[in-house]
């Protein structure tokens, strides 16, 4: 292992740099790569395209090929899209060169919940070029799983588990705003709901599946609800516009069934500007079981520093994990890197 652990950096929109950004603070990581599609970003230093006053000797291209094939890095960061379909072909090319991959992409969580054999062939291809594959982030990959998970390890056993993310939008992009409604009427809303292009959340399947596999459950029914949070009040940011009357965001309910019973309730209201409505963000996980357990959490754990937050902190446990396609479960709990990263890597810790 080299004193540096290589990281190329795959999407510099919102949350690659952040990833990015974090990276640039940990000690025993480098970052050897940047790649973005937008003709606005290519050609630019990254020190650039993140802001910041000093360049960083890393120029941002929009050819994978040329930074993977150097094989200078350990591990890819990717963060362009929440699909499985449209990250395979890019966790295809970054396993084929030899790279390790932490996507964010929601879906990617658990992909084999809407892409079984997809799944299979990923997991075949990262054990053939010795690898691991992970999908993470802040929703699904911690709050509404992983966080779960753990508090379960307190538990003898668990009847029910309900969980609710109360949460802030407006430092997202347009095509949140988009996804969640935001400044719909109630029939766009509806109607966008109809045809697919209003979705709420992206995670529910994922962290159902991440849970039950996790305690055991065999889940056979799982039921969602999504409507509009009907604005009272005007609301502005910088990607939307909600007159009263309008949506300003999407009330988003999963229910998992075992044996006819509801086992698992997450619930995700998003919206723009809580406040406005004296809506307090926070994250809460109330588990019925031997004993109960009730966690709060006041204000929510931010999406944005939360998502490139986990990301990074799981480099030491992905290249330290069987080869493969993992899950967050699979892994051991993450925790911040406060030490240098590839010392942690070689075995200063007990990881992965
Ligand atoms: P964004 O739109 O701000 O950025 C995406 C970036 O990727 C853009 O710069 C875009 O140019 C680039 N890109 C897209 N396709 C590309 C391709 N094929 N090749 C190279 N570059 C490409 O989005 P964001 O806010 O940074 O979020 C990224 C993704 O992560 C979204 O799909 C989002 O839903 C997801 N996400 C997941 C979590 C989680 O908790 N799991 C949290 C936040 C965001």
């Amino acid at each position: 292992m080299t004193d540096k652990i290589g990281v190329v950096v795959w999407g510099l929109g919102a949350m690659g740099s952040g990833i990015a950004k974090v990276l640039l603070e940990k000690e025993g990581v480098e970052i050897t790569g940047a790649i973005d599609s937008n003709p606005a970003k290519t050609g630019l230093d990254l020190g650039q395209v993140l802001g910041l006053e000093r360049e960083l000797g890393v120029s941002v291209t929009g050819d994978p090929a040329s930074v993977l094939k150097e094989g200078t890095g350990n591990v890819v960061l990717l963060a362009t899209s929440s699909f499985v379909d449209e990250v395979w072909p890019q966790i295809r090319e970054s396993v084929t060169n030899g790279y390790n991959v932490i996507t964010i992409a929601e879906q990617m969580a658990q992909p084999g919940v809407s892409h079984p054999d997809l799944a299979r062939e990923m997991d075949a291809l990262a054990r053939k070029y010795g690898v691991t594959v992970l999908g993470t982030g802040i929703n699904p990959g911690f709050v509404l799983d992983t966080l779960i998970i753990a508090l379960t390890g307190a538990c003898a056993g668990v009847k029910k588990i309900r969980a609710t993310r109360v949460n802030d939008l407006s430092a997202f992009g347009p095509t949140v705003m988009r996804t969640q409604g935001v400044g719909s009427t109630p029939r766009e809303f509806a109607e966008g709901l109809a045809q697919g292009s209003i979705v709420g959340h992206i995670g529910f399947e994922r962290s159902i599946a991440l849970i039950a596999g996790a305690l055991g459950w065999n889940v056979t029914k799982v039921e969602q609800e999504r409507e509009p949070i009907i604005s009272k009040v005007y609301r502005k940011t910088a990607y939307a516009e909600v007159q009263p009357g309008m949506a300003a965001g999407c009330r988003h309910i999963a229910r998992a069934y075992v044996d006819g019973l509801p086992v698992i309730e997450l619930i995700h209201p998003q919206q723009v500007k809580p406040e406005l409505e004296g809506v307090e963000t926070g994250d809460y996980i109330e588990i019925t079981g031997t004993p109960d357990i009730n966690m709060a959490i006041r204000p929510e754990i931010p999406g944005g520093t939360g998502t490139a937050a986990v990301a990074v902190n799981m480099i030491p446990k992905v290249l330290r994990a069987a080869p493969g396609l993992v899950c967050m479960s699979d892994l051991s709990l993450p925790g911040a890197l406060m030490g240098n990263v590839a010392r942690m890597v070689a075995g200063g810790r007990s990881d992965g």
